[in-house]
């Protein structure tokens, strides 16, 4: 099978402000995470850009707030075309910048993130107020949906290019204007896409500030953003929250996850193991929605492990641009340690490992998959995102103990259950601290359906028509018809 070239970028990447490419402020380099070498320059935007970027974005709103519905369900779909016009170039592009198996990203990361810019561009002209019933005859009651204003949208770096999807789709849906933050790991993607999409837009509608915590925490407490939106890990989500609270900044939260799937006596296993393992190793593992939890009943679990042990055996790990790679490299230097610290703690803790746990080759930042068996239901595996490919399983007996340790985690993001009992299904997804619950299934995150968490997960749903909601705002118009309303002054 071929490896594909590595994305070359034209030169440097800049800063999008205002419509145009702005010179940042600092510099610093990309990291291919397969070869651990340079492949780009990136900007570090100073706060005073942030600034510029946000007023840039304050003077798009006048008339982009104004712009007719067909208009930007127009642009909506342009933008949506364009990225499903060239997949290979993006998927080039997502595997040296991000390390996502190349195989994965054309066929999941450019028509999922075209999906949700369609989806927000038909739910464009349904984004509409009401005529509310009152007592009093003589008033007419309307309310219209306004857009919030600026929008400061902070992004991740794994799957960089759904997680801008899922903010400026509706964002520009509902009228608001956008500065995105994207990840200091995963800032070309971002820039690609401004530069594929910048002639559908109008000046300053999109703009995108470049650069690390610093340029992030300039933005998020800019006092003329009108909301932040982050999709990120819990320690910023408290900073930024904490930085917004002087401003009264109201702001949307996506944040980790501890998956756990339930497999039940009577589960498919040739199904349920292949779904557990998709459920955990695809896309790195670095997945909110990971199955990084498999709580496995006792008369079925040490088959199912030794069948999930030897796929996880046979996936090939190697560079991201190589078609025959099913695992790709952690995104960088600093997570790939993370991931090991937490291997070296859960082993530490007396957790079995059954396969995987090592670190492969010297140059990228990969790690084989793993699957761990924990035992003293303690281990901090069972209660900690790691974020890459590790998943810790677990033995139980009765079904309410199983829900019960699926629930104990301070996350609340994904959870499912495998079992052919359609009453045992039901009553499990009713008691799971979950946003989303899978049964007899893993990983489908369509458009139209309700993406977001509970718990530690955050706040917020993206995907689906309540996020336009989120993105806009009632505005009320209430009219006297006429008649003398009662005085209490003479
Ligand atoms: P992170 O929290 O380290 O960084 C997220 C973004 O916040 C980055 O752009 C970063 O530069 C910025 N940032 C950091 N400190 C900031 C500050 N003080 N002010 C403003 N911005 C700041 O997260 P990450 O490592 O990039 O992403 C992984 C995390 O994201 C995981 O926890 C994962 O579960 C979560 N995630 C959640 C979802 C979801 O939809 N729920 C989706 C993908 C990823």
């Amino acid at each position: 099978m071929p490896v594909h070239t590595r994305f070359e970028p034209a030169g440097d990447y800049r800063l999008f402000l205002g419509g145009q490419w702005r010179q940042p402020a600092g510099a610093f380099e990309a990291i291919d995470p397969s070869t651990g070498k340079p492949w780009a320059v990136l900007g570090q935007a100073s706060a005073e850009q942030a600034g510029e970027a946000v007023a840039a974005a304050r003077t798009a709103l006048r008339t982009w707030r104004r712009s007719t519905v067909a208009n930007r369900q127009r642009i909506l779909w342009q933008i949506a075309d364009r990225i499903e016009a060239d997949p290979d170039r993006w998927a080039r592009l997502l595997a040296t910048e991000n390390g996502r198996p190349i195989r994965e990203a054309s066929v999941a990361d450019v028509p999922d993130s075209a999906a949700i810019f369609r989806f927000f561009s038909g739910l464009t002209r349904d984004l509409r107020g009401d005529q509310v019933p009152v007592e009093d005859p003589h008033s007419l009651v309307y309310s219209t949906r306004e857009p919030l204003g600026v929008v400061a949208a902070v992004l991740p770096w794994n799957s960089p290019l759904i997680t801008l999807a899922n903010k400026i789709a509706p964002a520009l849906a509902a009228g608001n204007t956008v500065v995105v933050k994207p990840s200091e790991f995963a800032t070309a993607s971002v820039l690609e896409f401004c530069a594929l999409v910048e002639d559908l837009l109008p000046p300053g509608v999109l703009n995108v500030v470049s650069g690390g915590p610093e340029t992030g925490a300039a933005l998020v407490s800019h006092p003329d953003v009108a909301l932040v939106t982050l999709t990120g890990g819990g320690p910023t989500a408290r900073r930024i929250m904490a930085g917004a609270a002087s401003a009264l900044t109201p702001s949307l939260m996506e944040l980790g996850g501890k998956g756990a799937l339930i497999v039940a006596h009577d589960a498919d296993l040739d199904r349920a193991v292949t779904d557990a393992v998709n459920g955990i190793y695809l896309a790195n593992g670095e997945a909110c929605v990971a199955a990084s939890r498999l709580l496995l009943h006792e008369s079925i679990a040490e088959e199912f492990l030794g069948r999930f042990a030897a796929i996880a055996d046979s996936i090939r790990v190697g560079d991201a641009l190589d078609e025959s790679t099913q695992l790709g490299p952690l995104v960088s230097r600093q997570h790939h340690e993370r991931v090991l610290a937490h291997l070296a703690r859960a082993r530490t803790e007396g957790v079995r490992v059954l396969t995987g746990d090592a670190p492969v080759g010297s140059d990228g930042f990969f790690v084989r998959p793993t699957l761990l068996h924990d035992t003293s239901g303690g281990a901090s595996v069972l209660s900690e995102e790691i974020f890459g490919p590790v998943t810790v399983a677990e033995t139980f007996t009765g079904y309410d103990d199983a829900v019960a340790r699926a629930n104990n985690t301070p996350y609340g993001l994904a959870a499912g259950v495998w079992t052919a009992d359609l009453t045992r299904a039901h009553l499990i997804a009713r008691e799971l601290d979950a946003g989303i619950v899978w049964v007899n299934k893993w990983f489908d995150l369509p458009a139209g359906v309700p993406m977001g968490g509970v718990k530690a997960s955050g706040f917020g749903r993206e995907l689906c028509w309540e996020t336009l909601l989120q993105y806009s705002a009632a505005k009320v118009v209430n009219i006297g018809l006429g008649a003398q309303r009662v005085s209490l002054w003479g």
